[in-house]
């Protein structure tokens, strides 16, 4: 399946099947008729899994290639890692024409592509992502970033790809855990505005987690498609992009709290933040409450959380405190992303401090 980002004349195709890693080569080619060289970055968990079937394509396909291997992690998205990157970048001898290549998931991704925004004032750039995350949200749309000590991604640029290529076979190396992760942000397309995605998450997400293939690559095309219409219609989130955050203000709030480590994977922090947002448009009178429930049900029935770890002793206060630090924060007041129900997200400016205090504390209790 292939997918296309319409941004006139920075458009560019994602594709989505098995085996895309080992035909990178011939279709980076096609993108890029006349580069010689390749920098691959990627993590060292991913690059013993895959950098040896990518270099043999890229080879084959006639490029000279770098790597250069970050520890996996959220720690690598740094300005330390970053500047030992382009370095290194530099020392290869890029060229203007050479593509910057990520094999990875989002961290790698938003690494790469940064290096790939500021090296030479910018070089092509390929995603190759390999989570499930990566593949649905992080690949496609162009932002990329490192984090700053005063939050994440605080440091980026938008700097789209030329070619994204999604290999589903990569996802049969991923941990559960990160599958369930990526999995909450393909569910949000259909909380966003698609019941009818919602409806398919609830009769095949158990099959999809479970290894079917064919239903990876669909749920993925879907989720593709619906960014990559969100992207074209606002690429520097002036407006409606910022819908694609349904749960990211709760979520990103439960993340500065847990220190965006393993205790709370970004991903799970967005399926809870899913179901306080859906409480809270539930508190403001606009969405019912069986749609609430069907998504606590269905994140449930899958394994993903839904309520910020009980064991853990969560002050409301702080959490309100980093929402209201949050990037999305413009003139001191938060925009959320509320839902008339599953398919019906929104913009609101103007929720009540008190209907967001109630949600966290029905959530937390
Ligand atoms: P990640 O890149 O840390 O990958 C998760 C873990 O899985 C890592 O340990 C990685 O080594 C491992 N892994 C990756 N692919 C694997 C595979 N095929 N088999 C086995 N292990 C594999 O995390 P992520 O969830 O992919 O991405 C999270 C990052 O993405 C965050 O930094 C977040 O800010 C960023 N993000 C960016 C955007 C964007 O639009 N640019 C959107 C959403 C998230
Ligand atoms: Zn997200």
């Amino acid at each position: 399946t292939t997918v296309t980002v319409a941004l006139g004349a920075r458009a560019y195709p994602i594709h989505i099947g098995p085996g895309l890693i080992g035909r990178a080569g011939s279709l980076i080619r096609e993108a890029l008729p006349r580069a010689r060289r390749a920098f691959v970055i990627s993590d060292d968990t991913v690059a013993p899994l895959y950098l040896e079937a990518l270099g043999a394509s890229l080879e084959a396909a006639g490029f000279a290639f770098a790597r250069h291997i970050v520890p996996a992690g959220e720690a690598s998205k740094s300005i330390a890692r970053l500047e030992a990157l382009l370095e290194d970048m530099l020392g290869f001898g890029m060229e203007r024409s050479t593509p910057v290549i990520a094999l990875g998931g989002g961290v790698v991704g938003d690494l790469a592509g940064f290096a790939a925004a500021v090296a030479l004032r910018g070089v092509p750039f390929v995603q190759i992502p390999t989570t499930l995350l990566a593949q649905v949200d992080s690949s496609v749309g162009g932002k990329t970033a490192v984090n700053s000590r005063h939050g994440k991604n605080l440091i980026g640029a938008f700097h789209q790809p030329c070619l994204v290529l999604a290999d589903t076979g990569a996802l049969d190396t991923l941990p559960r855990r990160e599958l369930l992760a990526g999995y909450a942000e393909t569910a949000k397309y259909g909380l966003i505005g698609d019941a009818a995605f919602w409806d398919w998450l609830e009769a095949h997400g158990p099959a999809l987690l479970a290894g079917d293939a064919g239903l990876r690559a669909d749920a993925i095309a879907v989720s593709c498609r619906a960014k990559a219409a969100v992207v074209a219609a606002d690429e520097r989130e002036s407006g409606q992009r910022a819908l694609l955050n349904l749960g990211h203000t709760f979520g990103h709030a439960l993340e500065a709290e847990t220190g965006y480590g393993d205790a709370l994977l970004h991903g799970e922090a967005v399926a809870i933040g899913m179901v306080m947002a859906l409480d809270l448009s539930r508190r403001l009178g606009v969405c019912p409450g069986q749609d609430v429930e069907r998504v606590r049900g269905h994140f449930e029935a899958v394994g993903l959380p839904t309520r910020p770890d009980p064991a853990r002793a969560w002050d409301i206060d702080r959490l309100i405190g980093h929402m209201a630090k949050d990037k999305k924060v413009d003139d001191g007041r938060v925009t959320f992303v509320l839902a008339k129900g599953i398919g019906g997200a929104y913009l609101n400016r103007d929720v009540p401090a008190d209907a967001v205090r109630e949600t966290l504390a029905a959530s937390l209790a």
